[in-house]
């Protein structure tokens, strides 16, 4: 028998076999059984985390014979026939591919005529976001009338490109990343059945890498296997990740640290010849320093570190850095990244990477000076910019032998850690922007907005969501939300970026299809700014009545709404100050 890969082989054939997105698959099994599906549904989110495989079975469960609580008995004729693609009501279109009008037209004439063998025609539109404007709008007629015993489910990686039209039509349904723990136990599930010895280290690098997709992960896995004696072996799974080894991001990490950058570009040079490509390699710098950020910043969030990235061996240069340095190292990474999209000369970039954030004087340029890092997308390589670099690095290389042959002379400066400069007045947050939220803020809205809050993370770079992984929203009102940090030097930090907040905010208009003002506040600043709004507010509706203030606080209305919005744990904290 021909070989077959793994996530065809995996692919879940029940509701319950779906892993990760148990929500939607119990709501889905809820409808089947109670008779109570919709005519349309649209499943979205990212690829690999189970749409494909949930449409194909919830077709399947409407049509089995035997139905089980609303899951298929995958035993009968028309679950058979669905099981070997051979069952002619069930029609999987993909729109990457058919995205004419004339293909949409087709649907709308072949929709009116019966299902022949199963009681319900389901067409299964994938990436449905392609669909051309008239497509769409042929589907729009369809939908606005469809048909008896027709269903359409239609999946797509970018519901943000789908009209709002058909949207409305739909039962929607936000399909989630797969978290690493689930990955990791169901490719142990796989390789147990399968009786193949694995590196549970190499398990760990396959899902890191195929962040939050199970099929990507399957597919990884399948690669790593074909090299090699049906074993996973930790150095198969670093090949074809591309994932550095262990000792390498020590040694250029360490280098780093201390200043050196000769040893950091003799490690660079290994890491590139070694056959891993520079973006990867960025990656993994802007993933450990997130993960050195949170295991420095405090022990609560160090839980939220990326095992699989931080050995014991680099937690024990965890010291050798402080963050300031860390925020700027992650700044010229991703500067570098931009550079690296647009050259074939990777490796220069790279070098002068690896300069510049090795370099002691660096850091003794005040953190506060926002890195110039929105420079224009260059189009192409200009030879000219390439011969300057050129230039550029011969210099430095020349600068880091004197370097390097001081720090050999035992001359080795260590640089003092730079404090981040503390700015007179403090840090500007935006009080009236937060009062406007607060002047309408309801606990439903913020419930709304921590609904969406992952997908929103997800749609972030790496570098933004380490960002945001120490903030959260603490407030929202219909067009408004505050957004509070765990550390004064984050928020300043989005604060100044405008490029981000202007992103942060698209994308949160994306996610609930309305506009939102997104206003940052430090956590620590949060309850005194919540404190001042309700105390004006009591001021302001009882003018000239300040004496009585503290006995009105327990029983003026503001507090009530107080309540509501906060919750009692909130008000708690505002009364205790
Ligand atoms: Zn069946």
């Amino acid at each position: 028998m021909a070989y077959q890969a793994l996530y065809r082989v995996w692919r879940p054939q029940t509701f319950s076999d779906v892993i990760g997105q148990g929500v939607i698959t119990q709501t889905l099994r809820n409808a089947v059984a109670s008779n109570m599906t919709s005519h349309a549904y649209l499943f979205s989110g990212p690829r690999g985390t189970g749409k494909t495989s949930c449409a194909k079975i919830l077709a399947k469960a409407v049509n089995c014979l035997n139905p089980h609580d609303g899951e298929p008995c995958n035993e009968c004729e028309i679950c058979r026939a669905a099981n070997e693609n051979r069952l002619n009501d069930v029609i999987e279109i993909d729109a990457a591919s058919n995205n004419g009008v004339e293909e949409i037209r087709d649907i709308r004439d072949k929709v009116k005529y019966a299902p022949t063998e199963a009681k319900f025609k389901v067409y299964i539109i994938d990436e449905v976001h392609m669909l051309s404007q008239g497509a769409f709008n042929a589907l729009l007629k369809t939908l606005e009338e469809p048909p008896e015993n027709v269903m359409f489910i239609l999946a797509t990686t970018e519901p943000q490109k789908i009209p709002a039209t058909i949207i409305s039509r739909t039962q929607s349904f936000t399909f989630r990343r797969i978290s690493r723990q689930d990955i990791l136990e169901r490719m142990t599930y796989i390789l147990n059945d399968k009786n193949i010895k694995y590196d549970e280290e190499a398990l760990n690098i396959i899902a890191a890498s195929a962040e939050g997709g199970m099929r990507d992960a399957l597919s990884i896995l399948d690669q790593a296997l074909s090299y090699g004696d049906d074993e996973l072996t930790l150095k198969n799974a670093q090949e074809v990740t591309g994932a550095l080894s262990n000792e390498q991001i020590v040694s250029y990490m360490t280098a780093i640290a201390d200043n050196r950058p000769a040893d950091a570009l003799t490690s660079l040079y290994q890491i590139l010849a070694s056959g891993r490509s520079a973006m990867r390699f960025t990656e993994m710098i802007i993933r450990v320093c997130r993960n050195l950020i949170l295991y420095n910043s405090n022990s609560d969030l160090s839980n939220q570190m990326d095992k699989s990235v931080m050995t014991d061996e680099l937690l024990q240069i965890a010291d050798k850095f402080d963050n300031a340095r860390l925020f700027y190292i992650v700044d010229q990474v991703s500067a570098t990244q931009k550079n690296l999209k647009n050259s074939n000369q990777t490796d220069v970039y790279m070098e002068i990477l690896t300069v510049k954030i090795s370099e002691p004087k660096i850091q003794q340029q005040p953190i506060a000076a926002p890195v110039q890092q929105h420079t224009p997308e260059v189009p192409a390589v200009d030879n000219t910019k390439v011969d300057k670099l050129s230039g550029e690095i011969a210099n430095l290389k020349q600068e880091i032998q004197q370097l390097s042959s001081q720090t050999n002379n035992g001359n080795t400066t260590k640089v003092s850690k730079p404090k981040p400069a503390k700015r007179a007045g403090g840090v500007r947050v935006n009080k009236t922007a937060i009062y406007q939220v607060l002047e309408n803020a309801t606990k439903k809205d913020l419930l709304t907005v921590k609904d969406i809050w992952p997908d929103l993370m997800s749609m972030l770079s790496v570098t933004q969501r380490s960002i945001m992984s120490v903030s959260d929203p603490v407030a929202a009102c219909d067009n408004g939300i505050v957004v509070a940090f765990d550390y004064e030097m984050w928020f300043e930090k989005a604060q100044e970026d405008h490029e981000f907040i202007d992103e942060l905010t698209n994308n949160v208009s994306k996610l609930l299809k309305k506009d939102y003002q997104i206003v940052l506040v430090p956590k620590a600043q949060w309850p005194v700014v919540r404190k001042e709004y309700i105390d004006n507010n009591i001021d302001l509706s009882k003018p000239g009545n300040v004496e009585s203030k503290q006995e009105q606080k327990k029983t003026d209305p503001t507090v009530d709404e107080a309540l509501k919005l906060f919750g009692d744990d909130g008000v708690v904290e505002v009364k205790d100050d």
